[in-house]
């Protein structure tokens, strides 16, 4: 029988009333179960959304040092605790250890930027127009966050919302992905060894559906913050709307990696390897696009396609892993889909297109990493998120056309441009519509005090990650202190 796992909701770790249990299954041994996560409903979250808010009352008092000090006492524990972490990650989700480390890292990166942050909370003062007057600001926290989070980074983006979220002094309720509920757990049962009061922290598990769209619906949440596709984020945007939630959306990419003519192309090769096929291509900034200048186009193709041959696609607890399974089966239909719309829309395969099935690959959910050459801008292969191990390659003929390309796409989440000339560098950074360029770096690769997020329909302007994720967790209060002792008008008593 595997463990039963449980939510925690006003201090108690309980299952869900309707008894009923979610599988949590290993993606590259598909008939490991990990555990079973509580398949919780509208009343689940209706509870932890009260505890939240009887919480609230109190933890808003605790001064932000002190909150800080907790944050910081959690992310010793995931020090401690960070091989553990990882691997249990790599088991319920895929992605090779050395990337499940690094998702931790982020994780304790925030925790530990949390707690400075604990002793900052800037915010404006500025002089009065009138004499004998001062004016101020301050941050205030908003109230109960409903936080929704996607699977392919369990420990980091649980963290980059909660952290922040509690730090301002609100309280939360985390409803992680159904995919991955084991790390999130063990996040929660950190914050609460770090001293997070009873119902300052909830987690209900459960399916998007019910426990996410509850948490969007809910009258008493002020705040949601989302991270996962735009088709859903974009109906949570509108029902949000009907309680005037704040809502912070960060959602798909299809970001593009330009190597020009003059560029290191070692270099440029070592970041489309780890930006395409890091995370099994399953990051919201992974590089799902290459345009390559025709100088170097043929010459590139035949370096990618034979380093390519060179990964080792495996269990990501295996140390020659360095491409791990996809995280299920209907994400891996989904690459097969791409494949073949690639295949009807008339670009060139040049390496991989298919399921790996054999011998260690058998009962895990294993794709060949992939990749498409003579992409077309118009093509669906190069304007939609397809969330797996494909890139798509195209030619241009100059610096503009690869701007132009890159443009080219509804989404605006990451960039990359290799090339040794600094004026087009600049350029890019200026031109390149992205929340986020890197200039002979991959696109991928984010660090947690540095603001995070896209423009486009990636998301809605908040940014998760470095200071805005403060603003946007707190509420601002004026304040107007007079110590002339007499009735001063604004605009009025002074001209
Ligand atoms: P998803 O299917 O949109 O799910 C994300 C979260 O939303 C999960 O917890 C899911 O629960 C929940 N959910 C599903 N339906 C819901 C509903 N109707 N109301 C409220 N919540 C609902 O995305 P995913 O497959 O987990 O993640 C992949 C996507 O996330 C990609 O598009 C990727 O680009 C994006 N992403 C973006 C960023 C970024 O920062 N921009 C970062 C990472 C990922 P269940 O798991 O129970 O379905």
């Amino acid at each position: 029988m595997p463990q039963q796992y449980l939510n925690y909701i006003d201090g108690e770790w309980k299952p869900a009333a309707s008894g009923s249990w979610n599988e949590n299954r290993n993606p590259a041994h598909w008939n490991e179960i990990i555990g079973l996560f509580p398949k919780s409903g509208v009343e689940e979250v209706d509870e932890a959304v009260a505890a939240a808010r009887e919480a609230y009352k109190s933890w808003r008092l605790v001064p932000a040092p002190e909150r800080g000090a907790i944050l910081k006492k959690a992310g010793d524990i995931m020090v401690e605790r960070k091989e553990d972490l990882a691997r249990d990650m790599t088991r319920e989700m895929g992605k090779v250890l050395a990337e499940t480390r690094g998702d931790v890292q982020e994780g304790i990166d925030t925790a530990y930027y949390a707690a400075v942050e604990g002793r900052r909370l800037f915010s404006h003062t500025a002089p009065s127009e009138l004499r004998n007057k001062m004016n101020l600001s301050f941050r205030m926290p908003i109230g109960i966050a409903g936080l929704i989070t996607p699977w392919n980074f369990p420990m980091a983006i649980p963290c980059w919302k909660t952290l922040p979220a509690l730090l301002c002094g609100n309280s939360v309720v985390l409803k992680p992905a159904s995919d991955t509920p084991l790390t999130a757990t063990h996040l929660v049962e950190i914050l609460i060894e770090a001293g997070v009061p009873k119902g300052v922290i909830n987690l209900v598990h459960g399916g998007g559906g019910v426990v996410g769209n509850r948490l969007v619906e809910h009258p008493d949440v002020d705040v949601i913050s989302f991270t996962g596709s735009s088709e859903i984020g974009k109906a949570i945007n509108a029902k949000a709307g009907a309680t005037l939630k704040r809502v912070s959306l960060e959602l798909g990419g299809k970001n593009a990696q330009i190597v020009m003519e003059d560029a290191d192309l070692e270099l440029a090769l070592d970041g489309v390897l780890w930006g395409a096929f890091g995370t099994t291509g399953q990051r919201c900034t992974a590089t799902s696009r290459l345009l390559l200048h025709q100088a170097i186009y043929d010459q590139f193709l035949d370096m990618l396609v034979g380093a390519i041959k060179c990964l080792t696609v495996g269990d990501g607890l295996d140390p020659k892993s360095k491409v791990g399974p996809v995280v299920n089966k209907s994400q891996i239909e989904t690459v097969e889909s791409y494949v073949k719309i690639g295949k009807a829309e008339g670009a060139r395969l040049i390496v991989g297109g298919h399921q790996l099935t054999d011998g260690a690959h058998k009962d895990g959910w294993f794709y060949a990493p992939t990749v498409f050459a003579d992409v077309q801008p118009k093509m669906r292969l190069f304007q939609e998120e397809i969330f797996g191990p494909v890139l798509s390659v195209a030619k241009v003929k100059d610096f503009d056309q690869a701007v132009a390309y890159h443009n080219d796409c509804i989404y605006g989440l990451s960039s990359s441009i290799y090339t040794r000339d600094v004026n087009r560098a600049f350029r890019a950074v200026r031109d390149l519509e992205a929340g986020i360029t890197y200039v002979n770096g991959a696109t991928i690769g984010a660090e947690c005090h540095m603001p995070f997020g896209g423009v486009k329909q990636t998301g809605n302007g908040h940014r998760e990650g470095g200071w805005p994720v403060y603003e946007f967790y707190s509420e601002i209060k004026t304040v107007y202190i007079d110590f002339s002792g007499k009735l001063q008008r604004a605009q009025i008593d002074n001209y």
